[in-house]
């Protein structure tokens, strides 16, 4: 599958990336925003697809300039190739202030470990050739320390894990309901709990929202439809509501 523009005007850009991953691997998606001379990636992912989304980005990308990476959370098929990402470009990175000490485990070179830079907890913005990008919070949706990216321009929410869907072959979600299937289970299991979720709600109704797209499978497109989404949230219940009779110990 090739690259998909989902917004675009003359001054900036919005494209996810093809699919690279395949075998185990689970399906992400990797985004890239170009606004003047300047690029970011989201959620690079892990090396089975670095040599890939690095040379798309290159291309896309032209004589502009990757100036930011962002890590919305610390898991390996958003951080694991961050070393190769710091040496073939000159960009800072982001990332929650909580995983800052362990990206480096994953083999950080000691010429590009101070272009990592913390996000605070309460989120900050980037600018980006005079666009502010907002790191808004979403902690415990589902790492501990965890940030969404809005871009003010065309109005998406890069909403990391949050939305994320597996196992169907569409890249956009047209029947909201046939496409719980596809991200309940995930939701219910991997999101801490619904009281975090109706924060989160509450918060990000005041942005006005165009897309939302996830780190991995379908993204949401018009009002509408991140409205139905972000409703579906708000009422779900989720990790801790239903788990806490599952501390037991198991049979020996
Ligand atoms: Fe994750």
């Amino acid at each position: 599958m090739s690259s998909i523009t989902l917004f675009e005007n003359p001054n900036h850009k919005n494209v996810l990336l093809p699919e690279f991953g395949r075998g185990m691997a689970v399906q992400a998606n990797q985004h890239l925003i170009v606004h003047g001379d300047s690029g970011i990636i989201l959620d690079p992912g892990g090396h089975k697809v670095y040599g890939k989304a690095v040379a798309e980005c290159m291309a896309q990308l032209g004589s502009k300039k990757m100036k930011y990476i962002f890590f919305s959370h610390q898991d390996p098929d958003i951080i694991a190739a961050a070393n190769g990402w710091l040496m073939t470009t000159d960009a800072e990175a982001y990332i929650s202030a909580l995983w800052l000490r362990f990206v480096p485990h994953f083999g950080l070179d000691e010429l590009v470990s101070h272009r990592l830079k913390p996000i605070p907890d309460e989120g900050m913005s980037l600018d980006m050739d005079g666009v502010k990008l907002l790191l808004i919070p979403a902690h415990f949706l589902h790492s501990e320390g965890n940030f969404q990216l809005y871009d003010p321009v065309s109005r998406i929410l890069y909403s990391g894990d949050l939305g994320a869907s597996l196992g169907m072959q569409y890249r956009e979600v047209t029947d909201f309901t046939a496409h719980l299937a596809f991200m309940e289970g995930f939701h219910r299991r991997y999101m801490v709990s619904g009281l975090v979720l109706k924060a989160w709600a509450r918060m990000i109704r005041q942005l006005d929202i165009e897309m939302i797209a996830p780190q991995h499978g379908a993204y949401f497109k018009g009002k509408e439809m991140c409205d139905r989404f972000i409703s579906w949230l708000e009422n779900l219940e989720c990790g801790i509501d239903l788990m806490l009779d599952s501390y037991r110990l198991p049979a020996a």
